[in-house]
């Protein structure tokens, strides 16, 4: 679960939350204003899971940091635009919540996403919450565009600036995260400081190196025999590369041996169609046979032995 001590990038915002927080004095509406993807609502909801765990960092581990966790605690509201705007109707509801008494947690608290979306009528039923705030309850108003919001709702929310993640930030995130350090690093620098982007253009990143992988392999054939050489060359040039490949290919055949039996869940949904045009190339049972012979290489190149090795006998596997 993540803390506010956890968010990358934004120290300013999350101290002033952290400090309010220890403090006991924490405003009644906030607004988050920063580009989309740049961790607002990720910051509100470690707000809201610190002040019902009662500790400036969750544990994770109580009924409440659980309920958080599924974004199931009976004392978070949560609003979005339904369709184009957020409407009155959306409004009064959140209203009508706020009017009772916290559930289990010391206090309630409403996230507003994309909060320039209300309409002009939302927006005058909002101030007056704003205006007579009933007690125990936070609002934080998420906005990618303040100034697009009426100055009466604006002049009554402590506003917080949250700036465009630094790609450093963005980085490390998506290695967490699991992707590689190459792609991140690639990814976090084209996402102009938004980790939505940023986890878009990996993900595509890594869709481009799992087809090439898959159109080059595929590709080997016994009468180019240079090339096939060539390419176990290229992906057995270390073991940290053949273990890459071997086990991008082991997905990759897993799912074309399930298309092959007629099981349409796949891993590789993105790559459906090139991989339902193997599974009709080669019989289940082969497809099976590869399949294998790539989780033996793996093992062989854990075990030390040479990787182009295990990569030329996988291929000459392949090419047949
Ligand atoms: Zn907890």
């Amino acid at each position: 679960m993540i803390a506010l001590s956890g968010i990358k990038g934004q120290e300013r915002a999350v101290s002033v939350l952290s400090r309010a927080a220890a403090r006991k004095r924490v405003a009644h509406a906030y607004l988050f204003e920063g580009i989309e993807g740049c961790g607002k609502k990720t910051t509100a909801l470690a707000f809201a899971a610190g002040l019902f765990c009662g500790a400036p960092n969750p544990c994770g581990t109580c009924p409440s940091c659980r309920k958080m966790l599924k974004l199931q605690h009976p004392d978070l509201h949560m609003v979005e635009p339904d369709g184009q705007f957020i409407k009155i109707d959306q409004v009064r509801e959140l209203q009508r919540e706020l009017s009772y008494r916290p559930v289990e947690a010391p206090l309630k608290v409403a996230v507003i996403e994309a909060a320039e979306r209300m309409n002009p009528a939302a927006g005058n039923a909002l101030l007056k919450t704003l205006e007579e705030p009933p007690g125990n309850s936070v609002l934080i108003l998420l906005s990618e565009n303040a100034p697009g919001m009426l100055p009466t709702v604006l002049s009554r929310c402590q506003r917080l600036a949250f700036s465009p993640l630094p790609s450093e930030a963005l980085q490390e995130i998506l290695i967490d995260e699991g992707f590689e350090p190459e792609a991140a690093r690639y990814a976090a620098v084209m996402a102009g400081g938004s980790l939505a982007k940023a986890r878009e253009a990996v993900s595509e990143a890594g869709g481009a190196r799992r087809r090439d992988l898959l159109e080059e392999v595929t590709a080997v054939s016994v009468r180019e025999i240079a090339s096939l050489f060539s390419l176990a060359e290229k992906l057995g040039k270390d073991r940290e590369t053949a273990t890459e490949a071997l086990d991008l290919l082991k997905g990759l055949f897993r799912d074309i041996l399930f298309l092959g039996r007629g099981v349409p869940e796949i891993v590789n949904d993105d790559l459906r169609p090139l991989l339902e045009r193997e599974a009709e190339r080669r019989s289940p049972e082969e497809t099976a046979e590869i399949l294998e012979f790539i989780i033996r290489g793996e093992q062989a190149v854990r075990r030390n032995v040479n990787p182009r090795l295990t990569m030329e006998n996988l291929f000459l596997k392949l090419a047949h």
